[in-house]
């Protein structure tokens, strides 16, 4: 990767996108269009197509039809799967074109940018392309005079929604598993991160996907999003994102054709180092990219530090260091560390919890503030607030930024306490060299995945899905599959 390469990359105009429906690039019903504004310097970038319910319904009705005459769920899985693996090659080879794009529209620091979203988007379509002739429906251990078919089908018209901080990795995984097991699917991306998700499904036509199977509408949640979860020709919805739009889709759900919702929330997921941890600089260091990049906008971020009280205060000084030594700055210049926040709204929104922070007694030690506004764009200082007590709001909801909360434990009892005194569960770290302990407090901390000595990198063969209100469900493995099929059972008099 060339910062000249890069450079050349930001400049190139945008043209003004339109839905993807039925293979067709179609302006909004009322050609209403939505400005996009660059979080890098606050300029508008281009436009996106304010989708209205017409354009939503349009798009579920292709999919439906691409579903129902089997255009795509009908190919033999030999024909799915080179298809499917030509787009995650052209993935691979626009990755730095869809990689830059992608940070022009939501800030996302190019070096984590360029992995985290085509790399990982790429690497997610190949293993559910090599995945779907591996996967067989099943024989039921019934009494000999009957035969028990357990067959796998599509579910028929899945609809996602997804958010802005990693458009490509998120959308890959529910359309990986999606498209993979036959369904058609109708993409609904976030307000402000639209541009790269509109041309990774550009590159699924181009690898040879039928018009219909894969649609995109743009536009506001709460107009196409609203649509498509009241829609009773969606059978599957899956989303990422906050949890007060997850529960509307439950609503959604519940108020037209009880289609399935699989839920993949917030977090508030607790980083646990105690005393014996084996290398307490790399713990420092490793806390603190838990937290920083991507600006704190990560899902499973290790927002909340809980450290063993015998070196509270030389650990924090540690990831204190640490959170200085990060460049926060043009996530396109390849010497940040940290990009922008996404939009100036999150940025306020995370600026409102600092101060509240310090209002219920928490210290600023490190940053705190917003910095570099004389560039037009988003930014904010890795912030770290110490003397949290569990009950203060900023231990308690997410922020969604680079915010993180420091409270001191005593002992192992407490420090399970403390990671499970929230109402979310997606992710938590322990560090420890002792490998008992370590294991319990696998089993102790409400989580959906558990780190041990390290934070974050999960790969695609590991599930990721949340317990209490961070979700149900899971993206990634094959165990996310099951989303997206159906059960039918065959029942055989021989
Ligand atoms: P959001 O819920 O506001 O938006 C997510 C998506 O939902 C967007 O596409 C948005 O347009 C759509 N939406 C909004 N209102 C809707 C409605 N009424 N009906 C249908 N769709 C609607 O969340 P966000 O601010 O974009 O994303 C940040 C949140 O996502 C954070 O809380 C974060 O923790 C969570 N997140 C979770 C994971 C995970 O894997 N669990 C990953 C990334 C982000």
């Amino acid at each position: 990767m060339e910062q000249l390469n890069i450079d050349a990359l930001r400049v190139k105009p945008v043209s003004p996108q339109s839905h993807l429906i039925d293979g067709q690039y179609l302006s909004a019903s009322d050609s209403g269009q939505m400005k996009v504004l660059s979080p890098i310097d606050g300029k508008v970038l281009t436009t996106v197509a304010k989708g209205t319910a017409e354009d939503m319904n349009a798009a579920i009705t292709a999919a439906r039809s691409a579903f129902d005459d089997k255009r795509w769920a009908g190919q033999p899985p030999a024909a799915r799967k080179k298809i499917l693996t030509k787009w995650a090659e052209l993935i691979e080879t626009n990755a730095l074109e869809l990689a830059v794009l992608g940070v022009r529209d939501n800030g996302t620091e190019i070096n984590m940018a360029i992995k985290a979203e085509p790399g990982s988007a790429a690497g997610t379509i190949r293993y559910y392309a090599e995945a779907l002739d591996k996967v067989y429906g099943e024989i039921a251990p019934t009494p000999g005079d009957v035969l028990g078919l357990i067959h796998k089908e599509p579910v028929g018209v899945v609809g996602a929604i997804i958010p802005w901080n990693f458009p490509l990795m998120i959308g890959a995984w529910k359309l990986g598993p999606a498209l993979a097991t036959g369904n058609s699917v109708v993409l609904k991306p976030a307000e402000t991160a639209s541009l790269s998700l509109i041309r990774m499904a550009e590159l699924a036509h181009e690898a040879g996907l039928p018009p219909g199977v894969l649609n995109v509408v743009t536009g506001e949640g709460a107009v196409v999003g609203e649509t498509m979860g009241l829609s009773r020709d969606v059978d599957v919805l899956v989303f990422t994102g906050s949890g007060a739009t997850g529960r509307r889709l439950l609503e959604y759900s519940a108020r037209s054709n009880l289609k399935r919702v699989y839920l993949e929330l917030g977090g508030k997921s607790p980083n646990i180092v105690f005393g014996d941890a084996p290398d307490l600089e790399l713990a420092a260091k490793t806390v603190a990219m838990g937290i920083f990049r991507n600006s704190g906008q990560v899902c499973v971020a290790g927002s909340r530090l809980l450290v063993e009280s015998s070196i509270h205060d030389e650990f924090v000084a540690a990831v204190g260091k640490a959170a200085e030594r990060l460049r926060v700055g043009d996530p396109l210049d390849l010497n940040s560390d940290i990009g922008a926040v996404n939009s100036e709204r999150q940025l306020m929104q995370n600026l409102g919890f600092v101060d509240k922070a310090r209002v219920e007694g928490g210290e600023i030690t490190t940053g705190g503030t917003r910095i570099l506004e004389e560039t037009g764009g988003y930014y904010m200082a890795p912030t770290i607030v110490t003397g949290v007590t569990p009950d203060a709001t900023i231990a308690q909801q997410e922020v969604f930024g680079p915010v993180l909360t420091v409270t001191a434990f005593d002992d192992e009892a407490e420090a399970v306490r403390l990671a499970n005194s929230t109402v979310y569960g997606l992710a938590g770290g322990v560090w420890t060299s002792n490998l008992s302990l370590a294991h319990r407090m696998i089993r102790e901390v409400r989580t959906g995945v558990m780190h041990v000595n390290t934070y974050g990198g999960a790969d695609g063969t590991v599930p990721l899905g949340g317990v209490g209100q961070s979700g149900n469900g899971h993206d990634k493995s094959l165990h996310a599959l099951e989303k997206y099929i159906n059960l039918k059972t065959a029942w055989i008099k021989l």
